[in-house]
């Protein structure tokens, strides 16, 4: 059984922020930064491709950023979630790194850039939306 799996079901413990019918929130052991916590579904999803969509998530993502917020007295905050492994998924079980952010913190984000043409993006977009269901 996979390790969040395991903390869902209470056979590994967790410093819990929060509970409810669909979700559980813990820190992460990691601390990126100071209340760096994740929000996971108890039921084993591997991936956002795999994840039931008409699950509630960002009504518990945006409840735990606002207490982190107000708990932490942070006003900055990055949410990031990491699909497959050349995206950095490390743990196979859909999660959402909530992590709040301070000044001169050890945290950085690189987005490279590319230039494509008017047609190249037109393309994107006729790709992409023909699969929206
Ligand atoms: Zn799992």
């Amino acid at each position: 059984m996979c390790v969040f799996c395991e903390i869902v079901n209470g056979n590994i413990p967790c410093y819990k922020i929060y509970e409810d019918d669909n979700f559980l929130a813990f820190l992460d052991l990691s601390q990126a930064t100071l209340g760096h916590t994740l929000v996971v579904p108890k039921k084993h999803y591997e991936n956002i491709f795999d994840l039931d969509e008409n699950l509630p998530l960002l009504k518990v993502v945006s409840k735990i950023a606002k207490a982190l917020k107000k708990g932490l007295g942070i006003s900055d905050l990055n949410i990031v979630n990491n699909n497959g492994p050349l995206a950095g998924q490390t743990i196979n079980h859909f999660h959402i790194h909530l992590i709040p952010r301070y000044e001169g913190d050890k945290v950085s984000f690189i987005f490279g850039e590319n230039k494509i043409s008017n047609d190249e993006f037109k393309t994107l977009v006729n790709k992409i939306t023909k699969e929206i269901k």
